[in-house]
């Protein structure tokens, strides 16, 4: 497969169709991979794609990186839980079908805890199902673009995998739990986490949803949100960004694979998604032609009359 990706690659910087590829390399100790802009084609043998691939690259196709933009044309190697985001991009106007090669690669999920995973590997830990599934993204374990779905290259064997009917893991089993608590017990919950934030906003710039010139969080004139790390405007930080991220969240995970804090922001982000599921039967990320729920209005088929 890297072969495969590689040699497209090659091809892309060749023929000029691409300027650069931002895709995956290792870091130094080949413990995990970390982002690489390939310009030359004969640096193409730096890129590598396997179950540590976890970062959503999609990022540097936002505005918050002039510096890629200004590469010239970008390729992308992109997931099909990574090509979702492209998809809301897209379909918000930050980007056009022809301002990227997405060379989407087939997958069999990522992991997030890589020291399980090493331990599995060296043989120092049994890697039986169990395991396999602990160190499994939860967002895998509900896959259902493993072959990707919007793509100019498409790289890697065929997946035979099928999502299940009801999301499960983790995060899905938390917000049944959540949904058992009285009122008084989620606030607790969910001050109890939002309390440890320290508003260092790496959840903000991990996402490539998260795109605005200028967050409200930055806004001073008024101030909307206390921006220091202080506990005060820490619920307010993180109601604004779910309430902005509603209907447009992917569940690529990032944010909350970011956080310092271990805040579950995949929790409140996915109960949004299922909210927006049941309201709209709408899930982001799939056509770039259909615009998010929350960002689109008719007057004609709005059921209240407040605002017409
Ligand atoms: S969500 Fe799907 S495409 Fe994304 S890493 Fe997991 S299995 Fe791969
Ligand atoms: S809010 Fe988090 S999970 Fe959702 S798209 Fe942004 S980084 Fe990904
Ligand atoms: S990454 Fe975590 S700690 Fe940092 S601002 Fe976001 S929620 Fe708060």
């Amino acid at each position: 497969m890297e072969k495969q990706l590689q040699d497209k690659a090659r091809e892309l910087l060749e023929s000029g169709k691409a300027d650069v590829i931002i895709g995956y390399g290792w870091n130094r100790d080949k413990s995990h991979t970390t982002p690489v802009f390939i310009k030359k084609a004969e640096d193409v043998g730096k890129l590598v794609f396997n179950k540590l691939c976890v970062n959503n690259l999609s990022v540097y196709l936002t505005r918050k990186y002039p510096d890629v933009y200004a590469m010239g044309k970008r390729a992308i190697v992109a997931k099909g839980c990574d090509i979702k985001n492209i998809v809301v991009m897209m379909s918000e106007g930050q980007l056009k079908r022809d301002e990227v090669h997405i060379i989407g690669v087939t997958c069999d999920g990522v992991i997030f805890d890589q020291d399980a995973w090493a331990k599995a590997e060296d043989g120092s830990a049994d890697m039986g199902a169990e395991l396999k599934d602990a160190v499994t993204a939860t967002k895998c374990h509900n896959c259902d673009v493993r072959n990707p779905h919007l793509t100019d290259t498409l790289i890697g064997d065929k997946s035979n995998f099928t999502p299940p009917d009801e999301p499960v893991g983790f995060v899905f089993d938390k917000i049944k739990d959540i949904e058992k608590m009285d009122s008084r017990d989620k606030w607790q919950f969910w001050m109890g986490h939002f309390s440890r934030c320290i508003k260092c906003y790496a959840c903000r710039q991990v996402c490539s949803l998260c795109y605005c010139e200028r967050c409200i969080s930055d806004k001073n004139m008024p101030q909307w949100i206390e921006t220091s790390a202080h506990l005060r405007g820490n619920l307010a930080w993180n109601l604004i960004r779910a309430q902005h991220l509603t209907g447009r969240c992917t569940f690529c995970g990032e944010c909350e694979r970011a956080c310092p804090a271990n805040i579950p922001l995949n929790v409140i982000n996915q109960k949004m998604s299922l909210v927006m599921g049941e309201a709209f039967d709408y899930k982001s990320g799939y056509d770039p032609k259909e615009h998010p729920p929350m960002i689109v209005f008719n007057p004609d088929e709005d059921k209240d009359d407040f605002i017409k």
